[in-house]
């Protein structure tokens, strides 16, 4: 987090106590690096109000209506064109503003579409445009709700949801990049604009306004993952030790109400990952250094399994030597060569079926932090938000940030 930051969050946190206050949003802007629309050429439509360009920090060169835009192209030398309808200007960057509250412009970059409510810059990096909406901490929030979980999901479970992610907004503004503050891939949090926001996740949003994750007395260091299979585990045994973050290193949570396990309807409750028997011995045979070393891999065998039956250490035995590995290395490994959903928890086992590696397993994610079919289950069972968070997080507080 940067000087900036964490001098506002200095200024803003302060817990209001039992009496019931009005929800406050938290004042503060937020830069957002559209990295899903990074390419040579841009599309810019104006959806609602109206826009004003201006090229740098310069005056306001041309004004646009409701379905009026402009295409962008960078040039051979670094700089931008801009395409009016009868010229063509060339800048080294440019800013769109919205006129008022309410705006809403449309972006095309390849495949990529987005409805986007702030203001829009655009420049030049590495040989490709960048483009960076500044906007609302509350408003980003709305783009990144229905993007993270589905929004036909219980109303609490998106409250929590919203929550969880400004708890994370605040707590990792600033950090990973230089230009902006947050990225909108998984890198950091995915953000997806206006056009898939729905009027019960704006609700959640809007409902919750101001509401954080606290640990004495800060926003908290929070995670989230689809379903845990059974039960969550401790950042420290995925991330390792040593974090630093804003949260208390203990053990994660059983899963589990009088009525069973949570997140036992979840599609990724069970499953099954089968890959080619050649395939994997080329894959293990690339995973470094040392895996090269070992000779024609002969054996792999499972080590150490922590409380909630997932992969702690797994051992690679081949010809000349055998290298032991953690089961989350392993796996964030194994996503890399196959595909995102192939090995989906470290909470599986393997066996060799005919010409197949046959993985058996349970839960999708790290299993930090809170389940999100978990969280789904327990709105279903009646549960509000505040009970929702502190069934995955005892240790925290549900609290706000005020002015
Ligand atoms: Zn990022
Ligand atoms: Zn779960």
């Amino acid at each position: 987090m940067n000087g900036r930051s964490r001098l506002l969050l200095l200024l803003w946190v302060t817990l209001v106590g039992a009496a019931p206050a009005k929800d406050v949003p938290i004042r503060t802007s937020l830069r957002v690096g559209l990295r899903s629309l990074d390419g040579k050429a841009l599309s810019l439509t104006v959806g609602r109000g109206t826009f004003q360009l201006r090229a740098g920090k310069g005056r306001i060169l041309v004004s646009f209506g409701e379905g009026q835009g402009f295409d962008v192209q960078i040039r051979p030398d670094a700089r931008i064109n801009v395409v009016l309808k009868k010229k063509t200007l060339v800048v080294r960057d440019f800013l769109l503003l919205p006129k008022g509250r309410g705006g809403s412009l449309f972006v095309k970059s390849g495949q990529a579409r987005r409805y986007l409510w702030g203001s829009l810059s655009v420049s030049v990096r590495r040989g490709r445009l960048r483009a960076v909406e500044t906007l609302p901490l509350e408003d980003y929030l709305l783009g990144v709700v229905p993007a993270e979980m589905p929004a036909s999901w219980g109303m609490e479970a998106l409250k929590s949801q919203a929550i969880l992610a400004r708890t994370y907004t605040l707590v990792h503004m600033g950090e990973r990049h230089k230009d902006y503050d947050l990225c909108d891939l998984s890198h950091c949090q995915v953000y997806l604009g206006q056009g898939i926001s729905t009027a019960a996740t704006n609700r959640a949003v809007r409902e919750t306004a101001g509401r954080v994750i606290l640990f004495r007395g800060r926003p908290a260091e929070v995670f989230y993952h689809s379903t845990c299979g059974g039960a969550t585990v401790g950042p420290s045994l995925v991330f390792g030790q040593g974090m630093s973050g804003n949260s208390p290193s203990q053990p994660g949570v059983q899963d589990k109400t009088q009525k069973g396990v949570l997140c036992r309807l979840s599609p990724h409750y069970h499953w099954e990952y089968r890959v080619d028997k050649n395939r994997f011995q080329r894959f293990l045979g690339n995973l470094g250094p040392q895996a090269s070393g070992l000779g024609k891999i002969l054996k792999v065998r499972i080590l150490k399994r922590d409380k909630t039956r997932r992969v702690e250490i797994i051992e690679l035995v081949g010809r000349k030597g055998s290298l032991e590995m953690s089961g989350h290395d392993f796996r964030m490994r194994f996503l890399r060569s196959f595909s995102g959903d192939s090995l989906k928890s470290t909470m599986f086992s393997l066996n060799i079926d005919k010409g197949e590696v046959v993985f058996r397993g349970r839960g999708f994610g790290h299993g930090v932090g809170l389940c999100q079919w978990g969280a789904q289950a327990l709105a279903k069972q009646g549960y509000d938000f505040r009970k929702i968070l502190l069934h995955y997080f005892p240790w925290g507080k549900v609290g706000r940030l005020t002015k």
